[in-house]
């Protein structure tokens, strides 16, 4: 894991087409259109689907009924479509249960939602845990109902099923984990969701062909009852998890930010933090509300999970509504994502301690290839890094506290140790 500003790898696209081919899904908390999802992602990176029945009891929480939709529509009884939601899965409020009637726009109207703000936008509704049905439209087309009789046709299933997840294992040098999740419940949408899922999955063919000091497990995760039913599935081995990210949002035009663990100050705090702060992005406290992470950080667990996004839940305009599209988001911020994300767990990854082996006085850095100064009044970030991190190699700061310490990035505090390991200067402090 290398690189702070590299350019383009072709990534970014690659995430993009993928973020592309979901999009047009349909998704929700359980169902086909997660199942198809997770296989897409499984083409790229090595993905196991598990499935737990409805009804089962998952901490406080019960496993809800499979919800699949066919087909909805309301027409008039001439048979004009008035609503369609092969046009758009915005449409129909998701875990809309089966209806199949004629009423009159009396009947009908109490079951109609539109974008509190924008009268071109559907918004994105659900009723996940209360049987309800309805219908999302743009404000014009409310307008344009006649108060005649309409056909209502809501052709879904809300039947015990199973919810589906998918975890991918990167077994790595140590059992200790790292958790990396993003969730796979929203239906046709762009920043809130299929970026996070393309981003992941892409982190994950990424981690696949690197050396890992840890282990990692990447949870593809419908909101909220998907972490809630791994953690009550995994609740014995929890306590090897320690630390991990939630990615959601991180296609559009916000800056990159990290919102720290309930802990606040763990690895993957300070490695968000670091990492995060000097690409401009920006730090944020952690507060019980966003996505997944509410469960992990949660005071039963208290599992030092981070959120790596640009916009946070609900912070931009087009947030769950169908602006939310594929032109929201692009090639290069998902890059840019991709690229942070990376040396956060670099970061991870390498830290480590070290004890300068030649403490009294500065060992003599000419004879070893080490002394580049050429007697200006500056020595040039390199110079620094290899002085600062003999300078604090006592046996008691990180390269991480160095890098802190020094305002040098990670990267270079970690090239200096290494240059100093290889002269024979350091050794590492187990
Ligand atoms: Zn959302």
């Amino acid at each position: 894991m290398t690189s702070t500003t590299a350019a383009s790898t072709g990534a970014g696209e690659r995430m993009h087409a993928l973020a592309s081919r979901l999009f047009p899904l349909c998704r929700s908390i359980t169902g086909d259109g997660v199942r198809e999802t997770l296989r897409e992602v499984a083409e790229q990176i090595p993905l196991e689907l598990h499935e737990v029945p409805s009804g089962t009891q998952v901490l406080d929480w019960t496993v809800p009924d499979e919800w699949n939709i066919r087909e909805a529509h309301i027409a008039t009884t001439d048979g004009r479509r008035i609503v369609d939601f092969g046009e758009s899965n915005l449409h129909v409020v998701s875990y809309s249960e089966p209806v199949r009637a004629e009423m009159t726009l009396e009947d009908l109207r109490p079951h109609l939602h539109v974008h509190p703000e924008r009268p071109d936008w559907i918004p994105y509704r659900t009723s996940y845990y209360t049987r309800d049905w309805g219908f999302c439209l743009r404000r014009n087309q409310i307008e344009a109902l006649e108060d005649v009789t309409y056909e209502v046709v809501i052709d879904s299933t809300l039947a015990p099923g199973s919810l589906t997840y998918g975890e991918c294992f990167l077994p790595g040098r140590s059992e200790d984990e790292i958790v990396l999740t993003t969730h796979v419940c929203h239906p046709s949408l762009a920043n809130d969701n299929v970026s996070g899922i393309a981003l992941l999955t892409e982190i994950g063919a990424a981690l696949a062909e690197l050396p890992r000091r840890y282990s990692y497990r990447l949870l593809f995760i419908p909101g909220t009852i998907g972490s809630v039913t791994w953690l009550a599935r995994n609740e014995d081995q929890v306590s090897r998890v320690t630390g991990g990210l939630v990615i959601a949002c991180v296609g559009d035009s916000a800056p990159l930010t990290y919102k720290r663990s309930r802990r606040g100050d763990s690895p993957v705090d300070r490695a968000g933090a670091h990492v995060v702060g000097r690409s401009g992005g920006r730090v944020l406290d952690f507060v019980p509300w966003g996505w997944d992470e509410r469960q992990f950080n949660s005071p039963g667990f208290d599992i030092p999970v981070g959120c790596l996004t640009r916009s946070l839940e609900g912070e931009f305009p087009e947030y769950h509504s169908s602006a939310d599209d594929l032109e929201l988001i692009t090639a290069d911020r998902l890059e840019n994502a991709l690229q942070s994300t990376l040396e956060i767990l670099d970061v991870l990854e390498h830290n480590r301690t070290y004890r300068n082996l030649s403490p009294r006085g500065e060992p003599q850095l000419g004879k070893r290839g080490l002394y580049r100064g050429l007697g200006g009044p500056d020595p040039g970030t390199e110079q620094l890094a290899v002085l600062w991190v003999l300078n604090q190699s006592d046996g008691s700061h990180t390269l991480l506290d160095i890098a802190e310490r020094s305002g040098l990035a990670f990267s270079d505090v970690d090239r200096a140790s290494g240059a100093l390991l290889e002269a024979g200067l350091l050794a590492e402090v187990p």
